[in-house]
């Protein structure tokens, strides 16, 4: 994250169950929060209980409720002993207070969130097989989504929204990129690894598991090649653009493949028109609107990294390099120079990284998105568009859409909404883990 500038809300980055977690890596962000520092740190609250008794977490009464609507969380909270002498990773039954089964569960005695249930079922062995099972699962469900033609990137697993908490996987091309957030995943991270080789057969699987949640799973971070060669480049050519990925250097696993449809939605509103994107990584709207005919691109971003990558992206798509500008510079702060200086624009594209990781940023957080919006109402034209996003899992689409009510009121701007966004259909929602509904998005038209 970046440290606070005066005035300036932080800027913490995306992340956690493969969302879109790691998206600052800027050294100035390490300060900020991650996804679980709301949450009090030290000791997990639960005693331990008989070492002799058969490994089981025991719930204390009433807090098996969560559980019964198959949230797949267990809060260090919940929890009344922990039999047995388990270490972090292993499965474990989780049992309500009258010893009644409830589900399976990686144990990690480091994190807050003590149990992550991989199965709801007594019958289930969690072994190599039913990691096979799930994996093949998420694999048919992308398959039916013919996104073949669409793109050559994909989110192959989607952390807890595929049975497989702490599990990411994209693939880019012949490259799958691997993410491992729980001591779960971790226990199971080869079998899973050899898995994804037999069913996907890759040229590489390479491992990113070195976002700062780790640390709070009691992991240590890890980069590197965990099957096969990492190709010289790595590619994704979403809708016949072209995406240049850093595998091992870039945010998160490289690229936002979250954003695919709304990148698609913005070539379909950019034609003739002035367009500001900011939080622009390697180009990603950029290269959409000016697709789109845009008349003129502004991207911004805090990364050097990341834009020199957009702008080799400009040019493997052998766009016109004279209606792109972009810009090095923190986006509070850019905004107000381009207000003082009067500047203005058609179409405003704001896709920040996360500012509230859980609900306990989400105040914080609101005062973000409301400074950002409220400047971007301001650099509108009289009937102009934002596209704005907010991937913070702590901050509801209801709640989020309140904040740019609040923001256009202080603009002064009355405006309507014309789409309602989200992730892409290879990110799922299991249904009953809202927290895996993190992107939203509004596409507004302000009165002309
Ligand atoms: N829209 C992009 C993804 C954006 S990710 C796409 O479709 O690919 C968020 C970006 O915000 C990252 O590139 C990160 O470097 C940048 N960022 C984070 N904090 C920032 C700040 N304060 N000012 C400018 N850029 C910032």
């Amino acid at each position: 994250m970046t440290s606070q500038k005066p005035g300036s809300p932080s800027t913490p980055h995306r992340p956690s169950q493969g969302n879109r977690d790691f998206r600052n890596r800027t050294k100035r962000d390490k300060k900020l929060p991650d996804d679980h520092k709301n949450i009090p740190r030290g000791a997990p609250q639960h005693l331990a209980g008989s070492i002799t008794a058969q490994p089981a977490i025991h719930l204390k009464a009433g807090r098996e409720k969560s559980l019964l609507r198959r949230h797949p969380w267990v809060f260090s909270g919940a929890i009344e002993r922990v039999d047995g002498a388990p270490l972090s990773g292993d499965t474990l039954p989780v049992r309500d207070a009258s010893g009644n089964f409830l589900a399976w569960a990686a144990y990690n005695a480091n994190s807050q969130i003590t149990a992550r249930i991989w199965s709801w079922h007594e019958e289930d062995s969690i072994d190599a097989e039913f990691f096979r099972r799930r994996i093949a699962n998420a694999l048919a469900a992308r398959n039916e989504l013919n996104l073949a033609d669409k793109s050559n990137g994909m989110r192959l697993i989607h952390a807890e929204s595929d049975g497989l908490p702490g599990l990411v996987v994209d693939q880019y091309g012949n490259t799958l990129v691997m993410q491992v957030g729980s001591a779960g995943a971790e226990r199971w991270r080869d079998i899973c690894a050899d898995i994804l080789q037999q069913l996907c057969n890759p040229a590489c699987i390479y491992e990113r598991s070195d976002s700062d949640s780790r640390g709070l799973e009691g992991l240590e971070p890890r980069n590197g090649v965990l099957r096969g060669v990492l190709p010289e480049s790595v590619e994704v050519i979403e809708h016949g653009l072209r995406f240049k990925v850093d595998v091992a250097a870039g945010q998160k696993t490289g690229f936002y493949l979250d954003q695919r449809d709304n990148r698609a939605l913005t070539e379909t509103l950019a034609r003739d028109k002035d367009v500001l994107n900011c939080f622009c990584y390697t180009g990603g709207f950029s290269l959409y609107a000016l697709r789109g005919g845009a008349k003129s691109v502004l991207s911004i971003d805090a990364s050097g990294d990341a834009l020199r990558i957009a702008q080799e992206n400009l040019s493997r798509n052998g766009l016109d390099v004279s209606r792109a500008e972009w810009l090095e510079a923190d986006v509070f702060q850019a905004l107000r120079k381009l207000r003082d200086q009067g500047r203005s624009f058609d179409f405003i594209i704001l896709d920040p990284p996360k500012f509230a990781p859980t609900a306990a940023f989400a105040e914080k957080a609101a005062r973000g998105y409301k400074d950002i919006n409220l400047l971007g109402f301001k650099l509108l034209r009289p009937g102009g568009l934002l596209a704005t996003y907010s991937c913070s899992g702590g901050i509801s689409a209801d709640l989020f859409q309140k904040i740019i009510a609040g923001a256009a009121l202080d603009a002064g701007v009355d405006a309507q909404i014309i789409h309602y966004l989200h992730a892409s259909a290879d990110h799922p929602v299991l249904l009953n883990f809202p927290e895996g509904a993190y992107l939203k998005g509004l596409v507004l038209r302000v009165e002309g």
